[in-house]
């Protein structure tokens, strides 16, 4: 009796060890890759001065610019020439698929950076500034830009440590050409090390951000991440793990034409007493941006038109921005009950349309981003500040379109679409190690059941080389 009793504990205590050390365990578990994230850290340096000699303004009015078409291709052969097979979409998305290495099914993790750089600071020609063990000196830029402690406090923490920034005619695009090097290091170093453990792992570099359409032709790529990271951030230890959501709400108004003197005869009706009458309704005072902070969303007419100068017809422009889906929601059925209200009372007709813009990131999160996000970056030595943006991220452009949430990590970009743009090396590699720890992490959370492979079109499946 005893023995088979001994016998099948032991081999429960074995189980249980065994699923321990191969399942999720303590942050100690991990390999330890601070000598590996050293020696590409020159690389990345490197790398990262190289791409900011690549001019990628994105533009509003150009689908693509002749500058995006080049970078892309030159990041394409790069990446292709480390040896990976590399997709480069129709609209210039670059993409690229790591096949998982471990014998067990992890969730898919997605990284995403953009290429682009705004067009609102020159970005040809730019002459990048490296300062090795900057000594807290204002740092003087031609065209009499300045960077220093009361412009960028944060400055202070770069001393004995190596700063980049422009000439000062121009930006020195480290939005987001600090993602891109980080990406195409970790590319690097993974072909140079084939023993290092990872899950499916989906890379995805896009074009025009700056102009806030990155995620407008997301569907040509096989970008379906479960957990996905985009290295676009700023300072040291940030990671961005929520954001608005946002809607813009157009609702016209249209009366009918005919002479005003005989309107009680001729049906004329004006279409600007009731969009006023419904202005005035849907943009009351405490919905305003002017107090709004902290976790509270807003509310704004944004502007009206007149639509071909006519006095029939109006147009009225809300933006909505909210942590929370349902203050969105809640809104539009007022502003509905309103609208249906002064229509009825005008006798006029009042139509809704509704563009929805980017979506809060925390809505449909991977459960263990956040711990994944918390264990790489204290294993680089980062002390993590999990954050809220009151605006839009690229992930939540993607989470729109895609459905699944990203949290965004610092990158070490400063002062980004200016002049005084700079780049916090130190920052650069940090995000760098936190990108590959993420691999170890992300490849120790074995799924309880097998997850079915996503369903991707057919012939747009390009797997990696090795
Ligand atoms: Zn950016």
């Amino acid at each position: 009796m005893i023995k088979p009793f001994r016998t099948l504990m032991w081999t429960a205590v074995a189980t249980l060890l065994a699923a321990s050390m191969s399942y999720a365990g303590g942050i100690n578990h991990r390999p330890d890759h601070t000598t590996l994230a050293a020696k590409y850290r020159p690389v990345l340096l490197e790398r990262f001065l190289k791409y900011t000699t690549y001019d990628s303004q994105s533009d509003n009015d150009q689908d693509i610019t002749p500058e995006q078409i080049e970078t892309a291709q030159k990041l394409y052969e790069e990446i292709k020439a480390l040896g990976y097979k590399v997709q480069l979409t129709p609209h210039y998305y670059i993409y690229v698929e790591l096949p998982s290495n471990v014998p067990y099914p992890t969730p898919v993790l997605g990284f995403s950076s953009h290429y682009d750089t705004t067009p609102d600071v020159p970005g040809k020609n730019i002459h990048a500034n490296v300062i090795n063990k900057y000594d807290g000196k204002p740092i003087v830029l031609k065209n009499g830009h300045v960077i220093d402690f009361n412009s960028d406090p944060y400055l202070k923490q770069m001393i004995g440590k190596t700063v980049v920034t422009s000439d000062g005619t121009t930006m020195l695009s480290g939005d987001d050409k600090a993602g891109v090097s980080i990406m195409v290091t970790l590319l690097q170093t993974l072909k140079e090390n084939p023993k290092l453990k990872h899950g499916k792992v989906q890379i995805v570099i896009t074009p025009n951000e700056d102009v806030g359409r990155s995620a407008d032709y997301i569907e040509e790529t096989p970008y379906r991440p479960d957990i996905a990271f985009d290295f676009d951030g700023k300072v040291n230890g940030d990671v961005t793990v929520g954001n608005f959501n946002a809607e813009k709400v157009i609702y016209r108004v249209t009366g009918k034409n005919g002479h005003q003197s005989h309107a009680a005869e001729n049906g004329y009706r004006n279409a600007w007493a009731p969009a006023c009458e419904l202005g005035a309704a849907c943009a009351r005072e405490e919905w305003l941006p002017n107090n709004s902070t902290g976790n509270q969303g807003y509310a704004e007419l944004h502007h009206m038109n007149m639509v071909n100068g006519q006095m029939s017809q109006a147009e009225l422009d809300f933006r909505l921005r909210s942590f929370r889906q349902s203050d969105i929601d809640a809104w539009k059925d007022y502003a509905q009950t309103k609208a249906d209200a002064i229509a009825q009372k005008y006798d006029v007709k009042i139509e809704r349309e509704v563009f929805k813009q980017y979506q809060n990131v925390a809505e449909n999160v991977h459960p263990m981003a956040r711990k994944v996000a918390d264990n790489a970056l204290r294993r680089a030595g980062v002390t993590p500040s999990f954050k809220e943006e009151r605006a839009g991220t690229t992930a939540s452009m993607l989470m729109l379109k895609l459905g699944k949430g990203a949290y965004t990590i610092f990158t070490g970009q400063q002062n980004a679409h200016n002049f005084t743009e700079w780049l916090s090396e130190e920052d650069m590699f940090k995000s760098y190690w936190v990108a590959l720890n993420m691999l170890d992490e992300v490849a120790s959370q074995r799924e309880p059941d097998p997850i079915p492979a996503p369903s991707h079109k057919p012939g747009y499946i390009i797997p990696a080389a090795r």
